[in-house]
């Protein structure tokens, strides 16, 4: 497979340099489609290239910000190459326009899921905002530019639909949110949250006025917060909770409402909608439940206290929270949201797309063995590892 990389330069040498096998080998990979993942190095991203490559049937190329020189300089591309030796990497970062016509070039298929997604907020909010808007402007104007995009695949967020887990000004609590609700970026609104919602409905209207003959199809993936294992050594910031817990980072558990999803059922859902006939056109909301965050204690506290980790299983007051916010930036988000309980309308994931969603109990005991066995997490003298789990 590593004949891929360099085929098209290859194309004119085969019937003197390869043997009768290996232009067969070339000859078929011309007609597997190719498929582009921005933001290679990304959780979900590594995700869905594992799921594209498991499947077969598809060429992978990756983007990501910068080429390491030596594999020593970056470990995260340096496991990302290890793990996927057949993957194509190219450098295209959403703040430049340089690298993305290549980047598209003989795709037939873009899932573009790179956005900055930081743990906090930056002083200046254009900072995420113009990297998700701009950047999504550049994949989707190459797309157009390239003349082979048939569709491409947009990992958006319900922070562009119930604005994250802080909900919809002057929507109730009752509220079911569907892919008809859009977050009101005029309202309280965080920079994460505007960059989500006003990238995705940049690129609606980047597709409803393109012309016939520049034309792509687009499909919106909405994920609640992705818990789930890691594939390289980097954590997303949706792992902070799961972090908190299991290093007792907070002495008791806040009234907070996580609304999550498998990112194994995100990597499905991007694959799914790639092909499927009925995914054009639709935002499809990623969302298996929404649990109180001592649910999730609770769950790691039977698996992990007996080996070692000091899960905190108490409740934390909500005065205790908004002194915890001075020392301790995920009890600042938590407050923001504390006592706030968002549900969604899973109907399309589960009916169109055909995900059963992977339950709590193995995402949240899967996130964590990934965190510990990663060295995220130091191990404890009394911890057993996974298979202490199917004993
Ligand atoms: P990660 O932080 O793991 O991945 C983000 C990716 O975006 C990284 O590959 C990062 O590259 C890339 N990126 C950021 N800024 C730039 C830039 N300027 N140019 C090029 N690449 C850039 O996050 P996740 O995998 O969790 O998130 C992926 C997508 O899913 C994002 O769009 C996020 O908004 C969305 N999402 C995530 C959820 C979650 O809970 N995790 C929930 C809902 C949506 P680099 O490695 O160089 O930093």
């Amino acid at each position: 497979m590593s004949m891929l990389k360099n085929f098209k330069n290859l194309t004119s040498l085969v019937t003197l340099k390869l043997t009768d096998f290996e232009a067969r080998a070339c000859a078929n990979m011309a007609g597997v489609p190719l498929v582009l993942v921005t933001g290679a190095t990304g959780f979900i991203a590594s995700h869905i290239i594992a799921a594209l490559l498991a499947d077969g049937k598809y060429r992978v190329r990756g983007t990501v910000r910068a080429l390491a020189k030596q594999d020593d300089d970056d470990r995260v591309q340096k496991v990302l190459k290890q793990t996927f030796p057949e993957l194509e990497l190219v450098e295209a970062n959403l703040t430049k326009d340089e690298g993305w016509k290549e980047a598209v070039a003989g795709c037939t298929y873009i899932h573009h899921v790179a956005s900055p997604f930081p743990a906090a907020s930056p002083p200046n909010a254009d900072d995420i905002i113009r990297p998700a808007v701009d950047g999504t402007r550049r994949v989707l104007s190459a797309c157009a530019n390239a003349g082979t995009v048939k569709r491409v695949v947009l990992t958006s967020s319900v922070s562009s639909i119930s604005n994250g887990m802080s909900g919809n000004r002057g929507v109730g609590t009752d509220h079911v949110y569907t892919s008809d609700d859009w977050t009101d970026v005029d309202g309280p609104c965080a920079p994460y949250e505007q960059s989500k919602t006003i990238a995705e409905k940049a690129a609606w209207k980047f597709v409803q006025n393109l012309e016939a003959d520049k034309a792509f199809e687009l499909v919106a993936i909405n994920p609640s917060a992705v818990f789930g294992p890691l594939i390289l050594p980097r954590t997303s910031t949706s792992h902070g909770m799961v972090f908190v817990l299991l290093t007792r980072m907070l002495s008791a558990v806040p009234d907070v409402a996580v609304p999550f999803v498998d990112v194994r059922d995100v990597a499905r859902a991007h694959l799914v909608t790639m092909t499927s006939a009925t995914a054009p056109g639709n935002r499809y909301i990623l969302w298996n439940n929404t649990v109180w965050l001592k649910e999730i204690a609770e769950v790691l506290g039977k698996e992990f206290i007996s080996q070692g980790y000091d899960v905190p299983q108490e409740r934390m007051t909500k005065i205790q929270l908004w002194i915890s916010k001075f020392v301790n930036p995920i009890a600042k988000f938590f407050y923001s949201v504390v006592g706030i309980r968002i549900v969604f309308d899973n109907e399309k994931l589960k009916e169109e797309l055909g995900i059963e969603p992977i339950p709590l109990q193995k995402t949240a005991i899967d996130t964590a063995y990934s965190l510990i066995e990663s060295g995220i997490i130091e191990k404890k003298d009394d911890y057993k590892g996974p298979e202490n789990e199917k004993n």
